[in-house]
């Protein structure tokens, strides 16, 4: 596979909890980019897979799901929202966010084959944009390797427990601080090893370190970077 070479292209890498999806939305809103969420991509497929009341442990059957199932990304007219995922034409943005979803996804995009079709899909969106902000693990390293400019966004893990307890608190999910590390733990350990598409940082990416950064901040770092 390759990947398109010079590109007006914003890829942002990071870990659960680091800030990335928010900061990735909001730089795409103030560039005037193209938003392309590529968790909520494998979180589309995991849901497909589910709801087919396909076994998690049958490759073949989620390898031939991510050729067929039609996914799609559109700019959402709901207020706060950017955009809304498309699954065979029905809205599920709001089903992909589940625990059942974020709890089985990683059989899903373990899978070289899957990886492999969804990366295209995910490259050939940024080739339609004028210019694009995709957020991911393993945008700088893989899929958009010649993209202008990459980030890697991270906080520390004590921070990133807090954001995340926080967000949940605020809609209302019933969980402790000691759930949201353990989850947050093991998520870091499936993203970091997995044997393809690992997250780590590219050589060429720079490091943004969000802990004592507010939002707006590293928002503003990305965009003057871009803009200069
Ligand atoms: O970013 P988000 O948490 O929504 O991603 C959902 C899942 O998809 C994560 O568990 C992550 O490991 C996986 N993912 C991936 N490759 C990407 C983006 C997300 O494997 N490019």
């Amino acid at each position: 596979m390759s990947s398109p070479s010079k590109m007006e292209a914003v890829a942002i890498d990071g870990p659960a909890g680091s800030g990335k999806s928010t900061v990735s939305k909001l730089t795409a809103k103030k560039l005037g980019y193209l938003y392309i969420d590529t968790g909520a991509m494998y979180r589309a497929l995991t849901l497909k897979v589910m709801t087919e009341g396909v076994d998690l442990s049958n490759e073949g059957k989620i390898i031939e799901l991510s050729r067929t199932t039609d996914i799609k990304l559109e700019p959402s007219e709901e207020e706060g929202k950017l955009i809304r995922v498309l699954l065979d034409g029905k809205d599920v943005s709001d089903e992909i966010r589940t625990m059942e979803v974020t709890v089985n996804v990683k059989h899903v995009c373990k899978l070289p084959k899957v990886r492999e079709n969804l990366v295209a899909l995910q490259r050939s969106l940024a080739e339609s944009a004028h210019g694009s902000v995709m957020e991911g693990r393993d945008i700088s390293t893989v899929v958009l390797k010649d993209a202008k400019y990459k980030f890697y966004v991270d906080a520390s893990f004590d921070e990133r427990v807090r954001r995340r307890f926080c967000e949940m608190e605020s809609k209302g999910t019933p969980v402790t601080r000691e759930e949201v590390a353990d989850d947050l733990r093991q998520r870091d350990d499936t993203d970091m090893n997995r044997e393809v598409g690992a997250l780590k940082k590219a050589n060429d990416a720079i490091l943004l370190d969000t802990t004592n950064l507010t939002i707006d901040e590293v928002v503003q770092k990305i965009v003057n970077m871009v803009t200069a």
